[in-house]
């Protein structure tokens, strides 16, 4: 499922003193099973392009496409939407609160009346894709185990839909360096074991950027640079001057080294004069 979004703006608040621009002219195509980044600081419009391709907002002007459905300001039935897509939005241990980690993950698909005999084979299934041990873990309280592991109780409650795309938020915040890397793994691993279309949103460019295909820089609403990773960082100047964290440029290199062949040369990244 190909999501495109036309001519797209969200206006807040409209024809209100507190009126706000939240996305401003947006056009984009997402191509289906693709791994992509939104990276922005806060306040870019992030949120706002993440709950509108998932149907949970509706645009202001511009008309949004998923697979073979497309919307614009007019209400429509989204819901066939929204079965489709599942979001990960920010801590979302936070709604953990089921006595048992099976039943946590379990917890919406029952509410959907799924067949318990369904329910059992997609609980295992996801805790197997988000790295969580059946035997060691099905039982246990979600509140006993660490944060790292908690997120990933969160993530298989989502996928266990078996969304044709997924979305995950800051799907690193809070987490320390060991637990952020472990995260973003268990998410590729994930996205190359199943077909589908991953978006990952961050603040950070170093948290993303080596594992995606494409990174999207928005910035007060407009997409200022779309590309792969390499002709983003191109753009160091541009980045520097809306004040993006750019990591180590060397180290960056170095990391996409190890997984591209062959290597990118190391004087690719230098500004042309
Ligand atoms: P991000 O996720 O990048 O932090 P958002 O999409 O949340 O950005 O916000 C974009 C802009 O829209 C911000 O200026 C924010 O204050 C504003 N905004 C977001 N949600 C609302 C809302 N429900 N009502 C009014 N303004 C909002």
């Amino acid at each position: 499922m190909d999501i495109t979004l036309k001519d797209v703006s969200v206006t807040y608040m409209k024809n209100t003193p507190f009126e706000k621009i939240a996305l401003q002219e947006v056009n984009l195509t997402i191509k289906s099973g693709s791994i992509i980044g939104v990276i922005g600081h806060t306040g870019s419009g992030k949120s706002t392009l993440i709950q509108l391709i998932s149907g949970l907002i509706l645009p202001t002007n511009g008309t949004i496409k998923v697979g073979d459905l497309a919307w614009s300001s007019k209400r429509k039935n989204l819901s066939l939407i929204r079965n489709k897509i599942g979001v990960v939005f920010q801590y979302p241990e936070h709604q953990l609160f089921e006595e048992s980690v099976e039943k946590d993950i379990s917890f919406a698909l029952r509410n959907f009346d799924f067949p318990e005999e369904l329910i059992a084979i997609r609980v295992k299934e996801a805790m197997k894709q988000v790295g969580l041990d059946y035997e060691q873990f099905a039982k246990r309280s979600p509140f006993e185990l660490s944060g790292g592991q908690m997120r990933r109780v969160a993530i298989a409650g989502v996928i266990a839909f078996q969304p044709k795309i997924l979305i995950l938020d800051e799907p690193t915040a809070g987490l320390d360096p060991k637990g952020r890397k472990e995260i973003l793994n268990m998410i590729k691993e994930l996205h190359q074991s199943r077909e589908m279309t991953t978006i990952l949103v961050s603040h950070s460019m170093d948290d993303i950027a080596n594992m995606v295909e494409r990174l999207i820089v928005l910035n007060q609403g407009k997409i200022i640079l779309e590309g792969t990773p390499k002709e983003i960082f191109k753009e160091e100047e541009r980045l520097q001057q809306i004040g993006l964290d750019i990591p180590d440029i060397t180290k960056f290199i170095q990391r996409l080294n190890q997984k591209i062949n062959p290597p990118i040369p190391l004087d690719c990244f230098s500004r042309e004069e």
